[in-house]
This record gives C-alpha cells, structure tokens and sequence, in this order.
C-alpha cells in the first residue's frame, strides 16, 4: 500500500508537541568549550560544563532535538544495545557488566537532573515489557533475566496472564509471555532535551545555531569552523552520533548512520503503562502510549532493503511503514482500527561491536565524541554528557569509560 505522505512532515510527535526554538546567541569567536549537536549528549555535556561554572558554547545546527533524540521512541531503559546474554558473550563478563553499570547510573542522573531543574519531560519509571511471541522467544527471555537476576538485576518472568493483567486490551493469540524490567523509564524526548537546553542556558552556557564545517588546529588548539564564523576554543566534544564521520574522520568505519522509522497512532483510552516491545522480526519493535493517549511504534527495520543501514536519508518508506501498521493489529486485535496521524523516520549511529563511543579522537588534539549507540543512546546520553564534560575540563578521557574507548578488543578492524 502507499502510504499518505501527508502524514508525514518529518516531524515527530515529540517535536510537535514541544516549542523547540530555545533562545540562540551569535556565535563567539572564543570560547573555553564548544559542544556540538543538541541532542540528549550534546545538551548533557552542555548542560554540565554549565552547572560547574564553565564557559561553553552549544552548537547545533537546526533546533534542540532535531536529530535521533527528538525522533525515537522515548524510552530510558538500562543495558547495552545487544540485550545482557548478547554483550556479556561478545565481550566478556567484566566489560559487559561495567557497561550495565553505566547505564543504571544513567539512569540515576537522569532522574536526578530532571528533579533538580524541574523539567516537565512526562519522565515515570514503569517498566518495560518485552513479549514473548513463541515458545522459543520464552526460553530466551527466561534465560535473559536469569542471567540478569544472578547478577543482581531486576528482571521478572511473566506468563501470558500476567501480562493481560498488565495490558488493558485483550492480548493477540500468539503472546506466550513477556521479560518484565522494573523501573526503566518512559520520556517525551522533546520536552526533555528542550529541559536540558534551558537549564544548561540558565547556568550560563550558550545556544548558537550554526553548522559546523570541520576543525582545525591554530597553535595546539582546536578552532570549530561553522558557517556562521569560527570559534577559537580549550575543547570540543562532538555529540553528532550518526553524522559523527562528516567531523571526524576517525569514525568513519566506526559509526556508520542507520535509519529508523516510527508512526504516531490518534490518542486512544489507556491500554499500555509500560514500554512494550517484541521481536516479530529480528531488528524488533516497541511501543509507548504518551500522557495524551497516543501511541508511538517503531522498528521492522527488517523490511527494509539493506536494513535502512548506511544512508543519510530522514524520509520514510512504504516497505516499512506498511510494515509498522502490521504490529498492533496483530498483536492487540481491538487496537486494529486506531488511526494512524503521524510517520517519521530520524537517524541512529551503530557501531561494528554494538557498543557505543565515548572517548578522545585520535590526531583531533582536545577533541572528544560519542556516539554509536546502535538504537539504545538514551541508557547513554546523559552519563556520556558527564564524563564528556570532565574530559573537556581535565584534558584526559576519564577511566570510567574506558569500556566505551576506541581502543577496546572488539572494535579492533
Ligand atoms: C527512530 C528512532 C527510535 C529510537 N528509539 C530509541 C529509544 O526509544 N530509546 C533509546 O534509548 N534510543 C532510541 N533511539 C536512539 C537514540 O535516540 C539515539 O541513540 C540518541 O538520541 C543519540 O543522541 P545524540 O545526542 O548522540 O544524537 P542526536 O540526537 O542525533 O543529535 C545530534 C545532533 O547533531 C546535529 N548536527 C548534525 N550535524 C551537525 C553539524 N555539522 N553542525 C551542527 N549540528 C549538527 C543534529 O541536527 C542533531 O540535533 C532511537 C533512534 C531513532 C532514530
């Protein structure tokens, strides 16, 4: 079927529903720190080198949000991209695990963040359900949170009733069960990010709307080349995730762009309080009903040629959003006739390991990235933007995230 494209506009629920022209300032032509990009790392980073007292300067070439942040699907969950069994086999048990550990510290900043500056981002930690939709799918979400509770993780087993018991519509034949994450969180990416950019503003940080061209060096310092003029600076920390390699060249290889395509249901009455998702086909799905009653859905990749990977393009396609419209009917089927008002699809950056970036860049001299988050930046963003802002301050990437380097085995070509 072809889909309406009058839907689409490229806007996503969360962009439309929040007023994302923060206040902007001319560009300097000096600043101690420079971060680039106004998603959720570049707006933490900012926002941190800020609360410290710091002289920074974000730039972001279109509004806050305009990139994957304020595209996806708003959920805050904990653990890597490659789910706990995946990344404890690829990369050990001790990386594996200190990578869950940044992500529940993420998890803990985010919630902290939100509380101190009173951002009104619709955060509320219910938990994310992951159906199961086989008998095969069960004995791996059984296996999943095994691993997951010997460690010391919160993670529960459901069977098909207690999921009806959780879900207010009647479940579709083939759910088996669900893994249930206690306290992973749900967002409105908008109104976050939006949050963010106004506290790290009010602690003295600089919006300026401008597209960064490259870096140079002048004397040992970095010099971030936009088309609004240039700004000499201390550091810079690039928070471009899929646009990463268009600044610097030592990502390309690394983060490689992938897209993603989502659509927005009418509000309908409340059916789900948690984050769902599933696995009809390998890349998965997943869903939120937002405050208003709307449901976000993305995912089916799958149906795409070449999985969507490798392309700058933010449009959406056919194959997967007919794809897309499948998943509620099939699963929910009194969700069948939900109308469909929105589509859009935003950009992810992956990696070749399935684990992100967070770390210096090689012959940039004060210059540091993250990025590659391989569809999972919010379990990320924040604790990134952390350890981004005490890099730029101490000119050294902190141990902390030495998981996340460029040096690690796994991501060796
Ligand atoms: C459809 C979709 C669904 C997703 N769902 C989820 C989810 O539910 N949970 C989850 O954890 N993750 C999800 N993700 C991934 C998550 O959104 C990203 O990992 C995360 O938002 C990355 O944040 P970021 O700040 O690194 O990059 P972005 O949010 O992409 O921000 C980069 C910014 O850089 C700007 N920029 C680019 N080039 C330049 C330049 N040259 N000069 C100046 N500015 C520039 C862009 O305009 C953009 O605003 C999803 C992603 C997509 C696309």
């Amino acid at each position: 079927m072809t889909i309406d494209r009058s839907l689409v506009g490229n806007r996503s629920y969360w962009q439309e529903t929040t007023d994302l022209n923060a206040p902007s300032v001319p560009l300097p032509a000096r600043a101690a720190h420079v971060v680039v990009g106004g998603g959720i790392v570049g707006s933490a980073t900012a926002y941190y080198l800020a609360k410290q007292g710091h002289d920074v300067v974000l730039i972001e070439r279109m509004h806050p949000a305009h990139g994957a942040t304020g595209r996806n699907g708003g959920f805050i969950g904990t653990g890597a991209a490659e789910g706990y069994i995946g990344s404890m086999q690829r990369l050990g048990k001790k990386a594996a695990q200190h990578i869950h550990e940044l992500t529940i510290l993420n998890a803990r900043l985010a919630r902290e963040l939100i509380t101190v500056e009173g951002i009104d981002a619709h955060f509320r930690e219910p938990g994310t359900l992951n159906l199961s939709i086989s008998a095969q799918d069960h004995a791996e979400a059984a296996a999943s949170i095994a691993a997951r509770t010997a460690d010391g993780y919160a993670g529960e087993l459901l069977d098909r009733a207690a999921v009806q018991s959780m879900v207010n519509t009647p479940l579709g034949e083939e759910i088996v069960g669900a893994a249930y994450f206690p306290g992973h969180a749900l967002i409105h990416s908008g109104r976050l990010v939006r949050g963010i950019v106004d506290a790290a503003v009010r602690h003295g940080a600089k919006l300026c709307i401008a597209t960064v061209e490259r870096i140079e060096q002048r004397d040992g310092h970095p010099v971030v080349v936009t088309d609004k003029g240039n700004v000499l600076t201390q550091s810079v920390v690039l928070g471009l995730n899929a646009w990463s390699r268009q600044i610097a060249p030592a990502l390309n290889g690394i983060i490689t762009p992938v897209r993603g395509q989502i659509l927005n249901t009418a509000p309908t009455k409340p059916v789900f309080a948690q984050g769902m998702g599933t696995d009809l086909t390998p890349t998965g799905e997943y869903w939120q009903q937002t405050l208003d009653g709307s449901i976000v859905l993305g995912g089916m990749r799958a149906a795409a040629t070449n999985r969507d990977e490798n392309l700058y393009d933010i449009g959406i396609t056919d194959e997967v959003q007919n794809a897309l419209d499948t998943v509620l009917p099939r699963l929910f089927p009194a969700l069948k006739d939900l109308p469909i008002t929105r589509r859009w699809a935003g950009l992810m950056g992956f990696t070749p390991d399935y684990v992100p970036v967070v770390d210096a860049m090689p012959d940039m001299p004060g210059v540091w990235a993250a990025g590659g988050f391989c569809g999972s930046g919010m379990p990320f963003g924040i604790m990134a933007g952390k350890y981004l802002a005490q890099a730029a301050v101490e000119m050294k990437t902190p141990a902390e995230v030495a998981p996340l380097s460029l040096n690690r085995p796994t991501l060796k070509k």
